[in-house]
C-alpha cells in the first residue's frame, strides 16, 4: 500500500516535470528566424572574405542572444552555423518549432550601384479560391487574409524598426512571391538588409555594430508585433 503510495506519487513528480515545462513553452510565442544561405551557398559577396550567409547568420544569433531571457518569445534559427540547409529543412525547422511568425534575412544585389538601403518584403495572397459557396473554401480564405494581414502588420513594425536604424534608406514595402515565403502557415517576411553591390551598404552590413542594430530593430519589432496583438 504505502510503496503503491509511494510509486504513485514518484509517477505524479514525473508527470508534473514532463507537463510543466512543455505548458509554459506552450503560452510563449514562437518566432523563426532564417539566416538565408550558408556552407556551398554563400550568397552575393560584400568583400572577399565577407559574403551574405555571414550578415544574415550574425544578424540572425543576435537577435536570439537579445530575445534569450524573453519569457513569452521563443526563438528558432534555421540554422546557427555556417552550413548547407536545403528549403525543405528550413521548412521542417519551421513546422518543429511550431512558428507564429517567420523572418527571412537576406542581402540584396543589382539595379546598379546607385541602389541602396533595406527592403521588407510580406508574404503575399497567392492561392485565389475559387468555390466561395464551399464553407471550407470560405475559412481557407478567412485565414489566409488574417496571415495576410498579419503579415503586412508585421513588416510594417519591421519597416518602422529599420527607419530609426537607417532613415529615409527605405524602398517600401513589397508584395512579392519570394519562393521559401509562399505555402507557409504563419505570417512571414523578408529583410533585405541592404545592397551588396552598393559601397556604402556594403561597409555597413560588415560593421558588427550595424548588424547589433539592425538585430536590435527586428527584436523590438517583433517585440511589438506580439504586443499589438499580432498573432500567428
Ligand atoms: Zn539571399
Amino acid at each position: 500500500m504505502i510503496t503503491g503510495l509511494k510509486n504513485m506519487i514518484r509517477v505524479l513528480i514525473v508527470l508534473i516535470w514532463l507537463t510543466v515545462p512543455l505548458s509554459a513553452a506552450a503560452a510563449g510565442h514562437v518566432l523563426v528566424i532564417d539566416p538565408a544561405h550558408g556552407g556551398k551557398d554563400a550568397g552575393v559577396k560584400l568583400s572577399r572574405t565577407v559574403h551574405e550567409k555571414d550578415v544574415t547568420l550574425a544578424i540572425a544569433k543576435l537577435v536570439k542572444k537579445n530575445l534569450f531571457n524573453a519569457e513569452d518569445i521563443q526563438v528558432w534559427l534555421t540554422r546557427s552555423d555556417d552550413r548547407d540547409v536545403s528549403l525543405a529543412q528550413r521548412k521542417k525547422v519551421l513546422e518543429e518549432a511550431g512558428a507564429d511568425i517567420f523572418i527571412s534575412l537576406h542581402v540584396n544585389a543589382g539595379f546598379g550601384q546607385k541602389a541602396e538601403g533595406y527592403e521588407v518584403y510580406y508574404l503575399g495572397a497567392t492561392i485565389p479560391s475559387a468555390q466561395k459557396d464551399d464553407s471550407r473554401e470560405i475559412l481557407k480564405d478567412m485565414e489566409q487574409t488574417r496571415r495576410l494581414n498579419n503579415s503586412v502588420l508585421l513588416a510594417q513594425i519591421v519597416q518602422k524598426e529599420m527607419g530609426r536604424v537607417f532613415p529615409r534608406k527605405g524602398r517600401g514595402l513589397r508584395d512579392a512571391p519570394v519562393h521559401l515565403l509562399q505555402s507557409l502557415a504563419m505570417p512571414a517576411i523578408l529583410l533585405e538588409v541592404g545592397f551588396s553591390t552598393n559601397i556604402e551598404d556594403r561597409k555597413k552590413m560588415r560593421d558588427t555594430k550595424v548588424q547589433k542594430s539592425v538585430a536590435d530593430a527586428l527584436t523590438r519589432g517583433v517585440k511589438e508585433y506580439f504586443l499589438t496583438g499580432g498573432a500567428s
